[in-house]
């Protein structure tokens, strides 16, 4: 057996002991907890093998507070001579547990070729996965080239400003050439970058009176109902229409989209104990938030003209209609070219350890890759790892064992074919 597949292979039970007992470290986001043991259990497995580990608390960012600090840690390895960086970034947060478990959200519980638990796909498997990549090259290719990173960053899950966003801006990837990001996309495919986002806020405004004389005020929220059958009829069709050369997964997310993610309007809802009776107001204010998510072949000021559009025409025909728009976040879409270095590298090592063609996706949703891309100034960049998305933020999450291990294959192979002089087979 060649080397290095055999350096992965005699590392199976490693592998399995180090998801499990990150899986078991519960870092859960909202609202950030853990974060800095995650990194020092990190810190106390590589740094006696001769990594350099900085840890950086992103202080000041969304959530940072001495009750719950957004820790990061970047392990480094300079070889033997100069040459290209390779990093490897991994989101250390999970989401909330949620209901319909039948497993231990936190026990890691092995099961045949499964772990389970909440952020074994999403992403402690392919953080686990990079590790054993990186320690399986090493050990082969003590004297490689350039040098080896690999990070474990906050907050992904919530918008990634106290994890990636706060380290490209202290410049963390000005010297690196490639990055790898192990989301679960799937051992045999790449994932070359994401959709755009949109989210804002619409408000329509009235005037508050008694329910009893409707009349003598201006409901908000048939203002709204107005602004909604204005979506219906319009934009939806319209959106539905849009098609992207992107090649997003699943096929739904190949046209823009557009969800309400919330509405709001007329009195406050009370608590589920409380047991008193509503009181009877004309609404004065009702707001939605709209979750807008666009093309590559999209500019984001048409994006937002399509909606400023719609609310003008809706005014235009209904008296006394008057609204607000915010906007609340957007992201702008990232795709990396099939060209650059780190796909092709990747797509030639999916083909030699698993013996056919890489599939090429494209994320409906965002990632860390956005702050890398507009921050870090780094196109060289792609998601890459083990696991099935559909099973991420679900409940009885799982990683596959035997995923985990091929796509530790692809990485280490990956750093064979970038760092190692003597590249040879897998
Ligand atoms: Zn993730």
């Amino acid at each position: 057996m060649n080397l290095l597949k055999a350096a992965i292979a005699a590392r199976r039970d490693q592998l399995i002991a180090l998801t499990q007992d990150l899986i078991r470290i519960p870092t859960l986001n909202p609202p950030g907890r853990h974060y800095r043991d995650i990194c020092d259990y990190l810190q106390a497995r590589m740094a006696p093998q001769g990594w350099e580990c900085e840890m950086i608390r992103a202080h000041g960012a969304p959530g940072d507070s001495e009750q719950f600090p957004r820790w990061n840690i970047v392990a480094r390895r300079r070889g033997a001579g100069p040459g290209d960086c390779v990093h490897f970034n991994s989101h250390h947060d999970v989401v909330e547990v949620g209901h319909g478990w039948t497993r231990d959200p936190f026990g890691a519980e092995l099961d045949g070729d499964r772990i389970y638990g909440r952020g074994a796909c999403d992403m402690k498997g392919g953080l686990a996965a990079s590790i054993i990549a990186a320690e399986a090259f090493v050990a082969t290719c003590p004297d490689h080239a350039g040098s080896i990173e690999i990070s474990a960053t906050a907050d992904e899950e919530s918008g990634g400003y106290g994890g990636v966003a706060f380290l490209a801006e202290r410049g963390a990837y000005a010297h690196v050439d490639h990055v790898i990001i192990p989301e679960p996309l799937h051992k045999d495919r790449i994932c070359l970058g994401h959709r755009g986002v949109w989210w804002a806020e619409i408000e329509t405004q009235g005037r508050i009176a008694h329910g009893s004389m409707p009349f003598l005020g201006d409901c908000a929220v048939r203002h709204m109902g107005a602004v909604l059958a204005e979506m219906e009829a319009a934009l939806w069709p319209l959106l539905a229409a849009k098609r992207t050369e992107m090649p997003v997964i699943p096929e739904g997310a190949r046209s823009s989209t557009l969800n309400i993610n919330a509405i709001h309007g007329g009195a406050a809802e009370q608590a589920e104990d409380y047991t008193g009776l509503p009181t009877p107001c004309v609404p004065d204010r009702c707001r939605i938030t709209i979750d807008r998510r666009f093309l590559i072949e999209e500019d984001l000021a048409e994006v937002k003209a399509e909606v400023t559009a719609l609310l003008e025409r809706v005014r235009a025909r209904r008296p006394g209609f008057r609204y607000e728009i915010r906007d609340l976040f957007e992201v702008i879409p990232s795709m990396t070219d099939r060209e650059a270095p780190v796909v092709r590298t990747t797509a030639a090592a999916i083909e030699r350890v698993l013996g056919r063609e890489a599939g090429f996706v494209v994320s409906p949703g965002t990632y860390d890759q956005k702050h890398i891309d507009r921050i870090g100034k780094l196109k060289n960049c792609i998601a890459y790892g083990p696991g099935v998305l559909d099973l991420a933020h679900q409940p009885d999450e799982w990683i596959g064992v035997q995923d985990m291990l091929d796509s530790a294959g692809v990485m280490a192979l990956v750093l064979q074919d970038l760092l190692c002089r003597e590249a040879g087979s897998y």
